[in-house]
């Protein structure tokens, strides 16, 4: 990781120690990775994706007007992302930073993003782009199978379930998410490299930005974010 970047977690606004940004493609391990690293440095994990999810869950207005767009595999439009998250970082635990995880995925959220730092008085984020190759993003969103109950995730074919196809932990029947099937993968990994994989020549000019191998094995990923994180 570069000087930036490294220091990067503490410098800025006493208010504000740090903001990380994941990116990479779906199916990079962005959700398992970022939980792990948020609760590891004690901040927020926010997940534009989950809080969609969850609105959906619950039938509210912004959950019927998301779906569409996700079943889809389409992104949800710039102004209303932006300000879902304007309103999240609202939230008192939001206070000393936060780990976004699926946001910013166009230059328009990068650049609202940007203004919501400056606002609050804190720096530019520490990005760390997940890459893996398309193959493998196949293999990984298509066996994908997830406990409606737990949320635990398991892959039919790299880590399944002990029993079929019910949850280890609570014996539910696991799910695929609908933006899991075949159709669905290839609009977004279309609608990433329109519109996301720019973000990558975009943070790597603001300076601290980190790139990891994410074809390799979760436990190997955690491994390396835990070791540069821990600096
Ligand atoms: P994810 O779980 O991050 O793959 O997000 C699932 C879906 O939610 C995406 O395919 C989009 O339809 C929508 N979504 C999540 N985050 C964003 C975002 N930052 N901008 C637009 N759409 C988003």
């Amino acid at each position: 990781m570069d000087q930036k970047a490294e220091s990067g977690m503490s410098r800025g606004n006493s208010n504000c120690t740090g903001t990380v940004v994941f990116l990479g493609p779906p199916g990079a391990g962005k959700g398992t990775q970022a939980r792990l690293l948020a609760r590891y440095l004690q901040i927020p994990h926010i997940s534009t994706g989950d809080i969609f999810r969850e609105n959906v869950g619950r039938g509210t207005p912004l959950g019927l007007l998301a779906k569409v767009f996700m079943d889809r595999g389409e992104l949800v439009s710039d102004d209303v992302v932006n300000e879902m998250v304007r309103q999240r970082f609202r939230d008192p635990d939001c206070g000393k930073g936060f780990l976004l995880d699926g946001y910013p995925r166009t230059r328009a959220q990068a650049e609202t993003l940007k203004e919501m730092l400056q606002h609050r008085g804190c720096e530019s984020p520490v990005v760390v782009n997940l890459g893996v190759s398309y193959t493998e993003v196949v293999k990984r969103l298509s066996g994908r199978r997830i406990c409606p109950i737990c949320q635990r995730t398991y892959n039919l074919v790299s880590q399944p379930p002990r029993n079929d196809s019910a949850c280890d932990d609570d014996g539910a029947s696991l799910e695929q998410r609908p933006d899991d099937r075949e159709e669905a993968i290839r609009e977004r990994l279309a609608s990433y490299d329109a519109q996301t994989a720019p973000l990558i020549e975009y943070y790597k000019k603001e300076g601290r930005f980190y790139e990891v191998n994410a074809d390799r094995s979760p436990e190997q990923i955690t491994d390396e974010l835990m070791r540069v994180f821990d600096r």
